[in-house]
């Protein structure tokens, strides 16, 4: 029986503690296809640990696709293939011998719609992700993690008097903070979030950014947004995207937040991040 303590599969190696010198993932010339139609083109970038990456750009220039390539849910559409290499500390994400749960378990995700399972506790939305690891925990070892990813969610106080009721029960920025308190729960390195916000309103966005704020300490976190200010606030560092012209989307220009928003080498940043687009 594994502890969550210690929580490695039998098979793996990886440290069990996320640290600030892990987490760093590098997408080494992504290119990337739905059966014959290209998406991405050679796209490269290096997420660091201890940062948040924002990826931004106009709709369709395949930032979820680039998304999904790195935890290996792009592997699961069957029309789906790709080009390229994605490291994480350095180990080949998609090397044969490393199986998809691995990469799944190190690299977590959060999307747009809030999707807890809406008839199961919040306590056991919680701790649904373990499964995926085969970590079995006692009952006490549960409920402080419950605790721990709750509280690092920014969830606990709202729900601590009432574990047991259906996370469907919470509200839509609630239940967001429950499927961040969801992946938390099987210590991810990465944690990939999709445009959390975009369902959500003012305040809980506002609360889901002070949430990305702490929690970049201890795991590496790329976001995708269509909010500029959103990019601006939470991100170290911005990725633009950009499918021109029925071109398959590829990274304009990427660099430190502020240079994107201050000194844009590309006039198609300067646009974008100005809402001229
Ligand atoms: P973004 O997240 O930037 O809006 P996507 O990654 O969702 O972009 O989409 C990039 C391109 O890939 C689009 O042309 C989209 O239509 C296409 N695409 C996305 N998912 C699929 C899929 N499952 N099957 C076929 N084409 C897809
Ligand atoms: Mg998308």
């Amino acid at each position: 029986t594994t502890s969550v303590d210690h929580q490695v599969p039998p098979s793996s190696s990886a440290p069990a503690a996320a640290s600030p010198d892990l987490g760093t993932l590098q997408a080494r010339s992504i290119s990337a296809w739905f059966g014959e139609h290209k998406v991405l083109d050679r796209v490269s970038l290096t997420m660091n640990a201890g940062e948040v990456t924002a990826l931004i750009g106009p709709s369709g220039c395949g930032k979820s696709t680039f998304l999904r390539i790195l935890n290996r849910m792009h592997e699961l559409i069957p029309s789906a293939s790709l080009a390229g290499e994605v490291l994480l500390d350095g180990e080949d994400l998609y090397a044969s011998a490393r199986r998809i749960t691995d990469a799944r378990r190190q690299v977590g995700m959060v999307f747009q719609k809030p999707n807890p399972f809406p008839a199961m506790s919040i306590y056991d939305n919680t701790l649904a992700g373990l499964k995926l690891t085969g970590v079995r925990a006692s009952r006490a070892t549960r409920d402080d993690l419950v605790e721990e990813c709750l509280t690092k969610a920014g969830l606990w106080k709202e729900v601590r008097d009432r574990l047991r009721a259906p996370g469907g029960a919470l509200s839509g920025g609630q239940q967001q903070r429950l499927c961040i308190a969801r992946s938390l729960a099987i210590r991810p390195r990465v944690l990939l979030m999709d445009e959390p916000c975009s369902a959500l309103d003012p305040t809980s966005t506002r609360r889901i950014e002070e949430t990305i704020a702490e929690l970049v300490a201890e795991v590496t976190i790329v976001i995708v947004t269509h909010n500029m200010q959103q990019a601006a606030r939470v991100s170290h560092q911005c990725a633009f995207f950009l499918a021109e012209h029925g071109t398959p989307g590829a990274i304009v220009e990427h660099g430190p937040t502020e240079a994107m928003f201050e000194r844009p080498q590309d006039p198609r940043t300067s646009d974008y991040v100005h809402g001229r687009f």
